[in-house]
């Protein structure tokens, strides 16, 4: 499967009405992180500050799709097809 481009993630969110993707759980509390999505504008919501880090930073679309084209090409495509299907879920 070819590389997920930030302006096609922006296309499904739009059309599926997303406005927070979630991404992994905190692994020392537990908390559902995610991208939360204000228009044109992509926060990530870290929630805790377990890593000492800010709870929330300026993100983007890029990003997002970063997350799909990191992981293998049989494995973006199921999670693209997921996504497409409605499930703001990155994990
Ligand atoms: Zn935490």
């Amino acid at each position: 499967m070819e590389s997920i481009t930030a302006s096609q993630v922006k296309d499904v969110a739009t059309e599926n009405g997303f406005h927070r993707i979630g991404h992994h759980k905190c692994s020392m509390c537990g908390y559902p992180t995610g991208y939360v999505i204000d228009g044109d504008h992509v926060a990530f919501d870290a929630g805790c500050d377990c890593t000492g880090r800010y709870s929330s930073r300026p993100s983007s679309f890029d990003d997002i799709a970063r997350n799909f084209n990191m992981q293998t090409p049989e494995i973006r495509a199921r999670m693209w097809e997921d996504f497409k299907a409605g499930k703001p879920l990155i994990d």
